[in-house]
């Protein structure tokens, strides 16, 4: 077999997933591209984060799902502290940036310094910016324009993909 044609069998081999994941993000080849080109402090293979994660957390994590608005106890979660990513124990949010958007979905004004990154997502017949971990490149949710002060944003994000690390009393 030359080089050519093994090619082609490892990259229609690899095709299921990417072509999958493109759809899912739905990015133009621009946004693709920088997409691909982010790397992350912690991977693991798409069967290793299926074992680490439970059923739930995977599909919005690692699949971009998301879940059932006021589904998440961490929407009522009001004590100081640190909301983390359940992926990879990256700290994400200050409870003091956390507000009640009244969407069902825990909710803040601003990321901790480095925590997130974002990208296009033209998926669901919208576009919007997708919010992911800086670390393991977990998807969190998304952020919107309609936020409050002082940032006038809004991201809103699933409980499922965070933990919550109470402040010391
Ligand atoms: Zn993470």
């Amino acid at each position: 077999m030359d080089g050519t044609r093994r090619r082609l069998l490892i990259a229609s081999g690899a095709g299921g997933l990417g072509l999958a994941l493109i759809k899912l993000r739905g990015t133009g080849i621009a946004d693709a591209k920088a997409a691909s080109a982010e790397t992350f402090a912690v991977t693991h293979s798409d069967d290793e984060w299926r074992k680490l994660l439970s059923p739930a957390q995977y599909a919005v994590l690692r699949h971009e799902g998301t879940e059932r608005p006021y589904s998440s106890p961490l929407n009522d979660e009001h004590r100081a502290g640190i909301f983390a990513c359940a992926g990879c124990d990256q700290d994400l949010y200050s409870s003091t940036t956390k507000f009640d958007s009244h969407t069902g979905w825990p909710s803040f004004w601003k990321p901790l310094d480095k925590a997130v990154s974002t990208s296009r997502d033209y998926s669901m017949a919208m576009e919007r910016d997708e919010v992911h971990c800086s670390r393991c490149g977990g998807h969190l949710g998304h952020v919107f324009n309609d936020g409050p002060r002082p940032t006038g944003l809004r991201y809103c994000m699933n409980g499922v993909a965070m933990t919550f690390k109470p402040a010391a009393a």
